[in-house]
C-alpha cells in the first residue's frame, strides 16, 4: 500500500474549519486520517514525513495563470511553469487560453491535458477562450469547449468590447454552468496606455491607462451578470471604483466576484519612476526596515509594466479593504512571463506582465497576515476553497477521500527571491533581491512529494 504521514504541523483546512495540530495520513493518493489518531492508523509500511512546526493546508490553486505553451514555450512551458507553481506553493493552476494557437477549440484542450498529465508538476486545469481566436467577434464553441473539460472561459489578455456579444455568452456560458472569467479593459478609454492614469504618468511623460478603463467593464459585467444570472469573475482588478462596484453588487446577491494579484496590492505607479521615489512615498511601510537592504530599480523599468497597471496608494488600499472585508474572495497571480529580449526596450514597447508563481504567497503573507488584515486560515481560504468553489473543482479540501494535494509552509520565515533560484522560464519579475517573509517548503501532489526545500526534486 501507498502510504504516506505527514506529522507534526498545524492543519488549516477552511473548508472543513479546522485549525488545530494534527497529522494527516494518505492512502493510495487520498486523504484517509486529519488529526491527532492519524498515526496509529498508518500502515506498517507508511512513509513518515515529519514537518514540525510548520503549516499544513490544502494545496494551493492559481487561477490565473499563463503557462504560455502551445507556441509561446520560449517564455515559459508547461514543464517549467508547473514546477514554478510547485516551488511557490501550487498544486493547480487554469492556464490561460491566450496561447499560439489560442485555447478556443477542443483539440487544443486535449493536447494541454496531455502534455500536462506527462510533463506537468502540479494539475493543470484549461481555461478556454469566450470567442474565436480571441478575437471578440463571434463566439468559440462553448459548449465543445465544456465538453473537452476546460473549467472557465476567458478572453484574458484582451476583453470582449461588443456588450451583445459578450451577453449571449453569458447566456451559454449559464447553460453549461460555466463561470465567464473578465479581463476589464474598456478599449475606447483605455486606447494605448501604458501605465496607471496620475501623477506619476504626467510627470514621467507615459500614456495614461486610467481606472475607470476598468471600472467600466466592471459596471458591465454586473448588469450582464444581473440580465443573464449567469456567474461572471472579475480579473486582476486594480482600482478602487471596481471594489466599491463589486462589493455594492455582492450585496444585492448577484454572481458576480473577483480576484486581485499581489503586485496590486503591493506596489503602486510611484513603482515606475525609479525605487527611490517608491521607498520614499508608497513603499513606506512595505518591507518595513529602511536602508541599506532595500532593492533597487531605475524609472521605467519594464519589469513594473503590467495590464492593469499598478495603481495609485488609494487603489492599493481599496483593494486590500476589499481583500479583507471579503468583497475579492480570491488571489492568484496573472503570471505572465516574457523573454527578456522582450522587456529589455523602452516602456512603451515591452509587453505588459510579471511573472508571479513563486512570490506571490509571500507576498499576500506580507500585506494581509502579517499586518492583521486577514487571518491565516481566511487567506489561505482566497487560494483554496474560494478558487475551487467559483470553478466547482474537486480541490481545496482536506476531506476525507479528497485528493491528497498539500501545501506545507511556514508563514513566518524570511527568504530573498534570488534571480537564477526561480523555476520559471522567464525572469520579468518585480521583486528579485525583496526580503520577504512566508516560505513554501514543501508540496504535495495525489500524495506526492513533488518539491521540497533544498531544491531537491522527488521522481514523482
Ligand atoms: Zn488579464
Amino acid at each position: 500500500m501507498n502510504a504516506l504521514l505527514v506529522t507534526g504541523c498545524r492543519v488549516i483546512d477552511p473548508a472543513n474549519r479546522l485549525d488545530d495540530a494534527a497529522d494527516v495520513l494518505i492512502i493510495e493518493g487520498k486523504i484517509a486520517t486529519v488529526g491527532r489518531q492519524a498515526a496509529a492508523q498508518a500502515p506498517s509500511d507508511t512513509e513518515r514525513f515529519p514537518v514540525p512546526g510548520l503549516v499544513v493546508c490544502p494545496g494551493l490553486i492559481d487561477l490565473h495563470v499563463h503557462l504560455r505553451e502551445p507556441g509561446q514555450v520560449a517564455k515559459e512551458t508547461i514543464a517549467t511553469g508547473t514546477a514554478a507553481a510547485a516551488r511557490g506553493g501550487f498544486t493547480s493552476v487554469v492556464c490561460m487560453p491566450n496561447t499560439s494557437p489560442p485555447i478556443d477549440n477542443a483539440g487544443t484542450v486535449a493536447l494541454i491535458h496531455e502534455v500536462a498529465t506527462v510533463q506537468g508538476a502540479v494539475n493543470v486545469f484549461v481555461a478556454g477562450a469566450i470567442t474565436k481566436d480571441i478575437a471578440g467577434e463571434e463566439m468559440a464553441p462553448i459548449g465543445s469547449l465544456k465538453r473537452a473539460g476546460v473549467v472557465a472561459i476567458t478572453d484574458d489578455g484582451h476583453c470582449v468590447q461588443n456588450h451583445e456579444l459578450m451577453r449571449r455568452a453569458l447566456e451559454y456560458a449559464r447553460m453549461f454552468d460555466l463561470p465567464v472569467m473578465d479581463h476589464c479593459q474598456d478599449y475606447s478609454l483605455v486606447t494605448d496606455g501604458v501605465m496607471h492614469e496620475g501623477y506619476w504618468s504626467t510627470v514621467l511623460g507615459l500614456r495614461g491607462w486610467p481606472a475607470a478603463g476598468e471600472e467600466l467593464i466592471v459596471a458591465r459585467n454586473i448588469l450582464l451578470a444581473e440580465t443573464t444570472g449567469a456567474r461572471v469573475h472579475c480579473q486582476h482588478l486594480s482600482a478602487a471604483g471596481s471594489v466599491r462596484l463589486l462589493r455594492e453588487a455582492k450585496k444585492r446577491g448577484l454572481p458576480i466576484s473577483g480576484e486581485a494579484c499581489p503586485h496590486h496590492f503591493t506596489l503602486t505607479d510611484a513603482a515606475v519612476a525609479g525605487s527611490d521615489k517608491f521607498w520614499r512615498t508608497d513603499g513606506k511601510d512595505i518591507l518595513g526596515q529602511g536602508p541599506p537592504d532595500l532593492p533597487e530599480w531605475s524609472a521605467y523599468d519594464t519589469k513594473f509594466k503590467m495590464n492593469p497597471p499598478l495603481r495609485s496608494a488609494a487603489d492599493r488600499e481599496a483593494i486590500l479593504e476589499g481583500l479583507a472585508d471579503g468583497t475579492i474572495e480570491i488571489l492568484c497571480s496573472d503570471h505572465a512571463p516574457h523573454c527578456d529580449y522582450e522587456k529589455e526596450v523602452e516602456f512603451d514597447y515591452a509587453p505588459f506582465g510579471i511573472t508571479g508563481l513563486e512570490t506571490e504567497l509571500a507576498l499576500s503573507l506580507m500585506q494581509l497576515y502579517h499586518t492583521k488584515r486577514l487571518g491565516l486560515s481566511e487567506l489561505i481560504a482566497k487560494y483554496t476553497l474560494a478558487p475551487a468553489q467559483l470553478l466547482r473543482l474537486p480541490k481545496g479540501t482536506l476531506s476525507i477521500g479528497a485528493d491528497a494535494d498539500l501545501t506545507i509552509l511556514d508563514p513566518n520565515r524570511e527568504w530573498v527571491f534570488e534571480p537564477g533560484a526561480a523555476a520559471s522560464k522567464s525572469s520579468n519579475s518585480p521583486f528579485y533581491g525583496w526580503r520577504l517573509r512566508g516560505k513554501v517548503l514543501a508540496v504535495i501532489v495525489g500524495g506526492r512529494k513533488v518539491w521540497v526545500q533544498a531544491n531537491e526534486a522527488i521522481p514523482a
